[in-house]
């Protein structure tokens, strides 16, 4: 089996206020290997971007708690590390992509002035030698090295974005965190994006966890999924187990909530009701008070990990082996 780079093994994280209690991720486990790319699907506030601040060691301080867990990257717990060492995580193995490259880049300094920074940083380069790199990550991202002196305002989103790239990739970081990185370009723009981001990758033997809502994006460059609801990984596999052999509802809504390019005429079904509340999750399956399948038994308990093949696992009670036997029963 390859290096893992990441492997977080029962995750809980809450945000704390003075009034309530958000339960943000629930135990959830991920894992990541060398070269590999994860997708983390689900609809806002499912945990994804929790997940992320967490394995970069960016919770906020004074309002969030991890409750349980470990999240090793690159073999190393990242919940125990000092600032020191976090700072060293980052950047050094860890780098990250926001979702809005208008608001992630300093209006005044130049581009080039806030790759060499990161780069200064991590390498301990002189002035000189880290704008010299910095002018060669901005080549390539495609974007010319004498644009280096320019500011953000003098580039449009999709260059802003490659910018950031530039700045995650500048350190050659094992592990590539990229937050919905192209939610906020146009379509066009998001393919490009999409397209050096998986160059990039390949060039750099960057592992990567992709957070998006898009499976058009986890086809493109996702070797596996997990599917997140409600701070849960509720169903994961590979390419085909999610897309060919889904069997979780949630991950069934999701993708019937698509439009169908060969059948112009179906009708999206979106999922009924609403994400539940963080503060309230409701007993037993999250998904219950939405779901077509509840049954009395999901009301009651969240369904361990079902190993469907070596792949692929879902947490659902209709493949829980004593619900599928009660079910054959009744059947019968
Ligand atoms: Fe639906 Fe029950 Fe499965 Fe949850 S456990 S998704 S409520 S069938």
């Amino acid at each position: 089996m390859a290096e893992l780079i990441l492997d977080i093994k029962d995750l809980a994280v809450e945000y704390t206020s003075d009034k309530d209690i958000v339960k943000a991720v629930n135990g959830i486990d991920l894992s990541i290997e060398e070269g590999m790319t994860l997708g983390l699907v689900g609809e806002t506030g499912a945990g994804k971007t929790t997940t992320a601040l967490t394995i970069m060691g960016l919770l906020p301080e004074n309002q969030s708690r991890v409750r349980r867990g470990e999240v090793l990257v690159n073999g190393k717990n990242v919940l125990q590390m000092k600032e020191k060492e976090l700072e060293d995580l980052r950047g050094n193995l860890v780098s990250m992509i926001f979702q809005d490259p208008m608001s992630s880049l300093n209006p005044v300094k130049t581009v080039g002035e806030q790759i060499a920074e990161v780069i200064k940083i991590h390498e301990h380069l002189s002035d000189s030698d880290a704008l010299i790199r910095a002018r060669e990550m901005l080549e390539t991202v495609g974007i010319p090295g004498e644009r280096a002196g320019e500011y953000p305002h003098q580039f449009s989103g999709g260059m802003k974005q490659r910018v950031l790239i530039a700045i995650a990739l500048a350190c050659s970081p094992k592990l590539l965190l990229a937050d919905e990185p192209t939610t906020a370009l146009d379509v066009t723009i998001q393919a490009q994006v999409l397209e050096l981001m998986k160059g990039l990758k390949d060039k750099f033997k960057t592992s990567m966890l992709m957070i998006t809502h898009d499976f058009g994006i986890v086809a493109e460059v996702c070797d596996e999924v997990s599917v997140m609801y409600a701070g849960y990984i509720i169903e994961h596999g590979n390419l085909v187990d999610i897309f060919d052999n889904r069997r979780h509802p949630y991950t069934q809504g999701l993708f019937d909530s698509l439009p169908n390019i060969d059948d112009r005429k179906a009708k999206l079904k979106p999922i009924h009701g609403l994400t539940p509340d963080p503060v309230n999750l409701p007993s037993g399956c999250p998904f219950h008070p939405r779901c077509d399948y509840c049954m009395d038994v999901c009301k009651e308990m969240m369904p361990e990990k079902r190993q469907i093949n070596d792949t692929h696992y879902v947490r659902c009670h209709l493949y829980n082996e004593t619900t599928e036997n009660r079910l054959n029963r009744d059947e019968e």
